[in-house]
């Protein structure tokens, strides 16, 4: 478990200063005193679309571990209306030996919270909806339930998941039987999310996630959607390739080739990225939580705030490291970061960005896309932007292997967002 880092230090500037008006250090610092880090993850399942657990159960994880929010964001529905479950459905769900969830269930809710019924002599529990549970896990600036569902779309088969974070009624998934159409229906289920938060007055994120899932995306049509502002970096399902294979690029580098074609080529905002779970197990299986998640700076632990500050750059994904702080310079064009370390572990941070005479022909080293331009080790660590380059990330990578790996040798990392992309 990464221990929530500590409230900001003074001295931190944003790596929003790239997004907002911060003109100078001093604003910086002065803005910076009241927001606080809240660790989040915004892509969870559960038995209302196809996890295996009851919602407040899988909540009730989260709030355990020390997260300040969490959002189910189940398929094409929310936590809401009248829907019965037979024991056998779930029992099916959950595929592991144990305990069935039912009985973990019953045993941390207790009767008087547990709802069934017997129909024709079949026993069904019914699914609470957020409206009920909300109340009894939400404690005001320590943990919070966001909204969210997971608008899955297709075009031609290929999946088109993109989550919606923060909204009041469904966004219905588009269909269509054209994989050509991949694009034009992802462009326009981010437009209904645009809408949506229109509609209801307040922020709703849109992330796109897993682009490698069933290889539905590629780096070029994640550059050219300009819709889509936010996407998962990383996403805990083993099932999702998030590196890539040999002929197809992973997430990260996704990541790179995607923002190197916006910046250079469609004068484009850079996406952001999110690092989420995805969990869909929860009794031993491989789908499960607490791998990936979000570190958000905001005033407050509230949804409008939390969205907010997502919307300008002012966070960072983990899987398991821990930043005290990332400082953006506008006039040095300098990233600094400093990082809370683990008890014995060390850290390389790795700065990544791509020069403007880039070559695309290259895979990756000098010149070519997604450039490493330094290396470094250390606790705290910071970088000139080249006069040449396009933006400028940061990838920190622990000695520490993950606690709950999604792939082999998998390590501790986190992910600032780009910086330097714009001129100041
Ligand atoms: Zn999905
Ligand atoms: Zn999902």
């Amino acid at each position: 478990m990464t221990p929530r880092p500590s409230p900001t230090p003074l001295c931190f500037i944003a790596a929003v200063a790239a997004f907002a008006s911060v003109s100078s250090f001093s604003g910086a610092q002065e803005n910076s005193e009241s927001l606080h880090w809240y660790r989040g993850n915004t892509h969870t399942h559960s038995l209302w679309s196809d996890g295996n657990d009851f919602p407040e159960m899988i909540t009730a994880w989260y709030k355990d571990r020390g997260y300040d929010f969490m959002a189910l964001s189940d398929h094409n529905t929310l936590a809401e209306g009248e829907r019965w479950m037979t024991l056998d459905a779930i029992a099916k769900r959950q595929r592991a030996i144990g305990r069935t969830a039912m009985e973990k269930y019953q045993e941390r809710w207790g009767d008087d919270w547990v709802e069934t019924r017997e129909t024709n002599g079949v026993t069904e529990v019914r699914l609470k909806t957020l409206a009920e549970y909300r109340g009894k896990l939400e404690k005001p600036g320590e943990f919070l339930i966001v909204q969210a569902e997971e608008i899955s779309n297709s075009a031609g088969g290929k999946p088109i998941h993109i989550n919606a974070v923060n909204l009041e009624t469904v966004i219905p998934a588009i269909k269509s039987d054209d994989a050509n159409d991949l694009r034009k229906v992802t462009g326009e289920v981010v437009t209904r999310v645009r809408k949506a938060a229109e509609l209801s007055g307040r922020p709703i994120l849109a992330h796109l996630n897993h682009p490698n899932f069933q290889w539905a995306f590629t780096p070029e049509d994640l550059a050219h959607v300009a819709e889509v502002g936010f996407f998962e970096v990383y996403n805990g399902h083993p099932g999702i390739h998030h590196l890539g294979d040999e002929s197809r690029p992973g997430d990260e580098r996704i990541w790179d080739i995607a923002n190197t074609i916006r910046i250079a080529e469609l004068d484009r905002e850079p996406l952001l990225g999110v690092a989420t779970d995805d969990s869909h197990t929860y009794h031993g299986g491989d789908v499960s939580p607490g791998r990936g998640w979000v570190m958000v700076h905001a005033p407050a632990l509230e949804p409008n705030a939390l969205v907010e500050a997502m919307q300008v750059g002012d966070f960072y994904a983990s899987s398991g490291v821990a930043l005290k702080s990332i400082a953006w310079d506008p006039k040095s064009r300098t990233l600094s970061l400093k990082i809370d370390p683990g008890e014995g572990a060390t850290y390389s941070t790795a700065f990544i960005g791509t020069r403007s005479s880039y070559d695309a022909t290259k895979p990756t080293g000098e010149n070519g896309i997604g450039e490493v331009f330094a290396e470094l080790t250390g606790n705290e660590v910071s970088f000139t932007l080249p006069e040449d380059a396009l933006y400028l990330r940061a990838t920190v990578t622990s000695s520490e292997k993950h606690d709950n790996p999604s792939f082999p040798e998998q390590r501790k990392q986190a992910w600032t967002q780009p910086v330097g992309w714009r001129a100041e």
